[in-house]
């Protein structure tokens, strides 16, 4: 019950409806630094206006500000005072409630003491009222410190929704379209289109946009983004499939039974708000400080009440005054801003540069990389083929070439695929039905057509299904030492054609290797081409290293390897073939416009799935590095030395302070964590050549 309730407040903190709901599905899930707000920005911005004006009264009526300014003080004044400070008590009850949370969650932080700040100074103020002898009123000690607070926690939920609305924008630039099948023509839509009934495509390394029973084809599919099952499922013709799961080796044509709800669209939110759940290593060392700091606040106040008034015989008043001091300046407040505030900025920086980090843990790691390693083709090269020859072998048709490549790439996700099948259909192919599909990942795809087996791929793939005759020899050394890239097509055991597809290299790409290399940053290149055309585009754009021919599993072997001798490395990849590499390289970057799984296998997205974002990506994680360390220093430096100086330390030197300068204080100095914060808006993310 108690959950509930919580999350009613939460969801109105979230600026996007569709987060709150997933949130409530999540049940337990929690922004859980202390320091964060959890009410919203304009709750809290409404208190604070109505508790300004309700502070008017309450000076009038206070003997100290009324003496201050000779006006006479009437009889009813403490009555008042209690009245209106019983008042905005009762607006400061937000606060209570998240201590509670706190408490219930062992996650003891800034809301605790604060509650125990205000709910103590408002219980000796009243016990004051009605026992006049006991001399304890901070009726307006407490209301300022209560005002102090809301304007605070404003400001704090008005730049965690701005975080919010920056993960926002990312949904509208991750893919999301569908293949739906229409009269055996594959069209493109928006998965919010798709209806119950529809016919969807779906190709290896992509992901069900919906719920559905297979009705062709058969594939193993990861299911472990849905159901956590790691090892991947055989499914095939009649099969229930679930939306989110992966096609790993096959395509399948899908119909759909449920949309909606459990739609892929849904698992784009949960995507972005699991996002909006990571924190980089330096929140979680806030975190716990700010826990240790909570509870020496606590027992600091303890104390300093117990000396002051046992120990040294000052009044009560006097040394509960310095107790809620010391709770009030003691709040990790900063702290608890400290990092939050950065990451806010960052990921919305981030967002405007075509960079989506999905987990933030790696913020630290990013700015550390000694080696950044390219996937080539989708990744350097713009892969938007032009096939610039076909050649048939064995009297076998050039047309008819095109037709089985083309018929067989139709459920290809490879973007060397669609290349081959737009070609084919813009020379006016009939593409056939295939059976039996099968992607190779690094190789190339297999099926049968006809009732004949075919195989579309790599010279490699080829090698190993086929035995080449010399001509067929001459004609692939003739074409490779054009470093173009070649699609070989076999049927049988025989090689009948041959299609030469020529890439080109994205124009940042060239920008991306000479920024990196600036910033003392190595480059690799992997690819699952053949060496020529490997070398020809790591000659081009001046890479150190490139390996070619690398299947899937070598890429994640080369990558162990640059591990293993002891560099950060980072990978960034758009295939089916980059994703377990992805996953082991100390950060996967992911190019927007790639096959889900390498989404899915990324820690960062690139939504412009442009390279150079890569280098924005690293200056950054440097400059944000810097500001978290800074943040981090003077949020503890500052608890260091103003809780001595609350407790009375320096008394000595007669210097106290008032719990309202105390929340002054400690408010400042969040303020001054949040604009270091704010001053990472100006940074310039391009690195110069
Ligand atoms: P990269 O690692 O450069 O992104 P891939 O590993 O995805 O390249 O592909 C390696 C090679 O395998 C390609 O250059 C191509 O020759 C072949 N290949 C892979 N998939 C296909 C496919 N669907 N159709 C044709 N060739 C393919
Ligand atoms: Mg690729």
């Amino acid at each position: 019950m108690d959950h509930q309730h919580h999350h009613n407040e939460h969801s109105s903190a979230q600026p996007m409806e569709h987060m709150a709901h997933s949130h409530a599905q999540h049940g337990e899930h929690q922004h859980g630094s202390p320091g964060m707000s959890h009410g919203s920005a304009k709750d809290f911005l409404r208190r604070f206006f109505i508790v300004s004006i309700l502070l008017i009264p309450l000076a009038l009526t206070n003997s100290a500000v009324a003496g201050f300014f000779h006006i006479p003080l009437f009889a009813l004044g403490k009555w008042i005072q209690f009245g209106i400070a019983t008042i905005i008590f009762g607006f400061s009850l937000v606060f209570f409630q998240h201590a509670r949370h706190e408490i219930m969650m062992r996650k003891y932080g800034m809301m605790t003491l604060v509650s125990i700040a205000v709910g103590a100074g408002y219980l000796f103020s009243v016990a004051s009222t009605f026992i006049p002898s006991l001399h304890t009123e901070f009726y307006l000690e407490i209301a300022t410190l209560v005002w102090v607070l809301l304007f605070g926690h404003y400001l704090e939920a008005r730049s965690s929704a701005a975080a919010g609305n920056a993960l926002s924008e990312v949904a509208k630039l991750l893919p999301k379209q569908a293949h739906k099948m229409v009269d055996g023509k594959e069209e493109e839509v928006a998965i919010g289109e798709l209806k119950v009934n529809d016919m969807v495509l779906v190709k290896p390394g992509e992901k069900v946009p919906a719920d559905g029973e297979v009705a062709a084809g058969e594939s193993h599919m990861n299911e472990s983004l849905v159901s956590g099952e790691s090892k991947p499922v055989h499914k095939g013709k009649g099969d229930t499939v679930v939306a989110g799961s992966i096609a790993v080796d096959g395509s399948l044509t899908v119909r759909l039974t449920r949309v909606g709800e459990s739609s892929t669209i849904g698992q784009i939110q949960k995507l972005i708000t699991a996002a909006g759940e990571t924190k980089p290593r330096s929140a979680r060392i806030a975190d716990k400080a700010a826990g240790v700091l909570t509870f020496s606040a606590l027992s600091v106040a303890i104390l300093t009440v117990t000396v002051w008034f046992f120990v040294f015989g000052h009044s009560f008043v006097f040394a509960i005054t310095l107790g809620i001091t010391v709770l009030v300046i003691a709040c990790p407040h900063a702290l608890g801003l400290a990092i939050p505030t950065v990451t806010t900025i960052a990921t919305s920086l981030a967002v405007k540069n075509g960079v989506f980090i999905k987990n933030l843990s790696k913020i630290e790691v990013i700015q550390k990389a000694d080696y950044v390693v390219f996937d080539k083709t989708g990744t350097l090269t713009t892969g938007s083929f032009g096939v610039t020859n076909v050649i048939g072998f064995s009297g076998v048709d050039v047309a008819e070439v095109v037709r089985a490549a083309a018929s067989l790439e139709q459920h290809s996700s490879h973007i060397i695929g669609q290349a081959i099948v737009d070609y084919a259909k813009a020379k006016g192919a009939r593409l056939s039905e295939v059976l039996d599909f099968k992607n190779v990942a690094g190789k190339g795809i297999q099926g049968s057509l006809d009732g004949q087996p075919y195989a579309v791929g790599n010279v490699a793939f080829v090698r190993e299904l086929a035995t080449l005759s010399t001509e067929a020899e001459e004609q692939i050394e003739a074409v490779l030492s054009k470093a173009e890239t070649v699609v070989c097509v076999v049927r049988g055991g025989q090689l009948v054609g041959m299609l030469t597809v020529a890439d080109t290299i994205k124009p940042e790409a060239y920008e991306t290797v000479k920024k990196l290399h600036t910033l003392g940053i190595k480059v690799a290149m992997l690819t699952g081409d053949n060496e020529r055309v490997a070398e020809a585009v790591a000659k081009e754009l001046k890479v150190d290293t490139f390996f070619a021919n690398v299947l899937p599993e070598d890429k994640y072997a080369h990558l162990r390897a640059l591990q293993q001798q002891g560099n950060i490395v980072l990978m960034v990849g758009d295939g089916v073939n980059d994703a377990p590499a992805l996953t082991q390289a100390d950060v996967g970057i992911a190019i927007g416009a790639g096959t889900d799984v390498a989404v899915e296998a990324g820690d960062v997205v690139l939504t412009r799935s442009n390279p150079a974002d890569v280098v924005r990506l690293i200056v950054l994680s440097k400059k944000v590095y810097v500001k978290m360390i800074q943040n981090l220093v003077w949020a503890l430096g500052y608890n260091i030395i103003a809780i001595p100086a609350a407790a009375g330390v320096f008394a000595a030197w007669g210097f106290f302070l008032r719990p309202e300068i105390g929340a002054l204080i400690m408010s400042l100095s969040s303020v001054i964590v949040v604009a270091n914060a704010l001053l990472l808006r100006r940074v310039d993310l391009e690195q110069r050549t």
